[in-house]
């Protein structure tokens, strides 16, 4: 993350607290921009707020610092944009600000779909006018629950949903992203990276066929599994592993685990030769090879089951 993008607007900060009629502040921050805090409380408190620091980890806008939010008049959340419906929240999102060269782009396909990250997704109607100029037919729409058009999450790429384009341009850093477009869409996709002015097609054989050969592993063996639920309000879908745990009986025997974070060492004392993750699906997908055993999602366990064919793999989405 590239820390000096945070630009706070403090006086309408200070404005949306004072319509909370607010006296006690909650303020929660990513790993990354946790090193701004002691200036924004500074700047709070000199208004007269008193404020509390949520040391908890915040992983997007999935993750809210529910149990500061009980203690406080409103939480100010940085770092991402709405998502869920909670009251008594202030976001400020971390926009990067950046210029594309489109020389660098070259795309065979007349008709496009843009996709960014919250960071990148802000300017994207800038980006789709420079590419009408260079005669691209451009498809730019809001997914669900999303502030901008264009905007993906890991948990959802709705923007994509019923796309009519014949390929996909991410903007934005690191390959999640792009290969979950390209195996929610099968359609090609390109990444531009703002940063490293990289312009690449991406692949996602490789990621597939490390996926498929976890799902295989599990399938063809008697491990005991148990399926992982967290307590994050934008990440808890017990309806989801209790489904799940009924669906297999007969064929699996699954226990449910309930936790607030998912991690190696929450996990690591337990006796299971797998995990089905229910909570944020990048935790499956980047996060691996930190567990000590194989983490799949719901929809790779499904086919485990056999609820769901080999060819229909598709990303988890919230
Ligand atoms: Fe981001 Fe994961 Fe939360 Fe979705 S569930 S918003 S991918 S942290």
């Amino acid at each position: 993350m590239e820390t000096d993008n945070l630009r706070i607007d403090f006086d309408d900060l200070i404005k949306q607290i004072e319509s909370y009629n607010a006296t006690r502040v909650g303020l929660q921050l990513p790993d990354g921009l946790k090193f701004r805090c002691s200036e924004i409380i500074d700047r709070l408190e000199k208004q007269g707020f008193q404020v509390i620091l949520s040391g908890s980890a915040s992983y997007g806008a999935c993750d809210i610092d529910v149990s500061l939010l009980e203690e406080v008049d409103v939480l100010v959340h940085i770092g991402h944009s709405q998502l869920l419906n909670i009251d008594r929240i202030i976001y400020i999102p971390y926009f990067i600000e950046y210029s594309l060269n489109f020389d660098e782009i070259k795309i065979e396909e007349k008709k496009i779909a843009l996709i960014a990250t919250i960071q990148y997704a802000w300017k994207l109607k800038e980006v789709k006018r420079e590419l009408e100029k260079r005669n691209y037919e451009v498809e730019l729409r809001r997914g669900r629950n999303m502030a901008f058009p264009g905007q993906v999450l890991g948990c959802n790429y709705s923007a994509l949903k019923n796309s009519n384009a014949d390929a996909v341009l991410f903007i934005g850093d690191g390959l999640f992203h792009p290969v979950g477009a390209a195996i929610y869409t099968r359609k090609k996709v390109y990444r531009y990276s703002p940063l490293s002015k990289e312009f690449e097609e991406v692949r996602c054989e490789e990621f597939l066929r490390k996926r498929l050969n976890t799902i295989a592993g599990i399938m063809y063996s008697d491990r005991k599994g148990a399926i992982v639920v967290s307590s994050k309000p934008g990440q808890k879908r017990l309806k989801m592993a209790e489904r799940l745990k009924k669906g297999a009986e007969g064929s699996r025997s699954v226990d449910i685990i309930f936790t607030d974070e998912v991690t190696p060492s929450k996990l690591s004392n337990f006796p299971y030769g797998y995990f089905v993750n229910t909570a944020c699906p990048r935790i499956s997908y980047d996060d691996a090879e930190l567990f000590s055993v194989p983490i799949l999602t719901p929809q790779e366990f499904e086919i485990v089951i056999g609820k769901r064919d080999w060819d229909d793999y598709r990303m988890d989405e919230i």
